[in-house]
């Protein structure tokens, strides 16, 4: 089977990525011999439950955690829910004051949408002009009934990596937890949960060349967090449900992958990236660079072009095989501008005019000079049909 088409160029990574062959061949024993429930007592089981094991192993070792920390998960999203309302719920008689970036992922917003019908108050904290949360502007945010801080590691959109370490000292500084939602920069970029200050983190497998639903939740030794899930005893009591063995495993493989890749990867990415981002800014007229100029996850580049619709540009680069986004594939499809191109202070005008490619190390050079082609024609079109009108 081809699995890269001769005629595709794929620029979606931060939407979702190729699962890695090695991982694929990992996971399929767990689908035909080895399908026992890893929960069970007898021997037939013990495969899987190894598996398991394994995978929780890898999984922490990423992110300097112990295995015991490591809970899975059906995705990112469960993720991001779980740690949210599981903190709001275990901690509401300390406090009922969560502090949120007005740049997360909707997991974490229209969770804490739903915590506020629950009684609790949520803190939005606007970002700089590149995405950043500034430490005094959570700072000054800060209450004494405040139990959590959820931002961030990296942006899904504009790709700007988040000053974790500061965030979460200014948070325990308080007695409030830091939660991140790493989904973007698992495996992406180097993440410690100790050097960090992380209490909880979310992470997604295919976000980083694992399957599709299966997530993790890092959540800290000795720490309290009532369950999302209830019904079986599985992951200790916190996580109801039999394992997606086959799903577990696939993770923790690449989870492993990326380990002994992590350099190499961001080098050949960040290479590849400068180059597309400095031939799109030198040579599209009115075109401007979204996100952090050097805080920036190595795969991605956000941009936006005056006097363009995004959405007409995407189906113009579609035509010619490539596929990218305009701001995050859940966003796509709604006419209002992405909520965080508008909280980087972009004028709506402008944010419609977005696009977003996000690659990968598979990616070449010649497929990135073929895009910024298609790219200027298109733009060129655009623009003098919009004249013309
Ligand atoms: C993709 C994504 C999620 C959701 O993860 P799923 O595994 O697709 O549910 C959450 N947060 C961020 C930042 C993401 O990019």
């Amino acid at each position: 089977m081809e699995f890269k088409a001769k005629n595709r160029i794929y620029l979606d990574n931060a939407a979702t990525t190729r699962m890695r062959e090695e991982v694929l061949e990992e996971m399929l024993p767990f689908f035909r011999e080895s399908y026992a429930n890893p929960s069970a007592i007898y021997g037939f089981a013990g495969e899987a439950k190894r598996a398991v094991r394994l995978a929780r192993e890898r999984v922490g070792a990423l992110i300097g955690a112990k295995p015991t920390e490591i809970y899975f998960t059906g995705g990112g999203t469960e993720s991001d829910n779980w740690a949210l309302r599981g903190v709001a719920e275990t901690y509401a008689d300390k406090g009922r004051h969560i502090i949120v970036s007005a740049i997360e992922h909707h997991a974490v917003l229209h969770t804490c949408r739903y915590l506020e019908k629950q009684g609790y108050t949520v803190t939005c904290l606007p970002v700089e002009d590149d995405g950043k949360v500034l430490p005094e502007t959570l700072q000054k945010a800060m209450r004494p009934d405040t139990i959590l801080v959820s931002v961030m590691a990296a942006n899904n959109e504009i790709g700007t990596i988040e000053p974790l370490a500061k965030l979460s000292a200014i948070a325990h500084e308080q007695g409030a937890l830091f939660h991140t939602d790493a989904v973007q920069a698992y495996g992406h970029i180097p993440l410690h949960v100790e050097k960090m200050g992380i209490d909880l983190l979310s992470a997604s497998g295919h976000k980083f060349g694992g399957p599709k639903g299966v997530g993790i939740l890092y959540c800290r030794e000795n720490l309290r967090l009532v369950p999302l899930l209830y019904g079986g005893a599985q992951e200790k009591g916190r996580r109801a449900g039999t394992l997606n063995v086959p799903g577990i495993v696939g993770f923790g493989r690449a989870a492993a992958l990326a380990e002994e890749t992590l350099q190499e990867r961001m080098e050949r990415e960040s290479a590849l990236r400068d180059h597309l981002i400095g031939r799109v800014l030198a040579e599209i007229p009115h075109a401007c660079l979204n996100g952090a100029a050097h805080d920036r996850l190595p795969g991605n580049a956000h941009f936006c072009f005056a006097d363009i619709e995004g959405e007409s540009l995407l189906i113009l680069l579609d035509q010619r095989g490539i596929c990218a986004s305009g701001g995050s594939a859940c966003s796509t499809g709604a006419t209002e501008p992405s909520h965080v191109l508008l909280a980087i202070g972009l004028p709506h005008e402008l944010a419609r005019g977005s696009l977003r490619l996000t690659l990968s190390a598979e990616n070449t050079e010649a497929e990135l000079d073929e895009t910024v082609e298609v790219l200027k024609g298109s733009v060129e079109r655009m623009r003098e049909m919009k004249k013309g009108l």
